[in-house]
């Protein structure tokens, strides 16, 4: 699996949209590539931020639009700011 799509189901994933096989395929990918595993864990630290501080948190906000907006627009958003963006915001 190409690590592009594979950064799609991390997100898909955080949000619980992810089909069983989606979920096995990832969690298939992330036994063999430390880097996406890495990444899932950035998401779901900045997505536990995100519920614990709804409101001052920046990050909570970036990550609220991109559920409303959807998957795609936090994909490209993703491109534009690059893998390191991800623990930034
Ligand atoms: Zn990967």
């Amino acid at each position: 699996m190409k690590c592009k799509i594979t950064h799609e189901l991390i997100v898909a994933a955080a949000y619980g949209e992810l089909t069983d096989e989606q979920a096995q395929e990832l969690e298939l990918h992330l036994a063999s590539c430390p880097e996406c595993g890495k990444e899932r864990e950035q998401l779901l630290a900045l997505k536990t931020l995100a519920g614990a501080y709804p409101v001052a948190e920046p990050e909570a906000n970036l990550v609220a639009r991109s559920r409303l907006r959807g998957r795609r627009l936090w994909t490209r958003c993703h491109r534009a700011v690059g893998m390191d963006g991800w623990a930034s915001g």
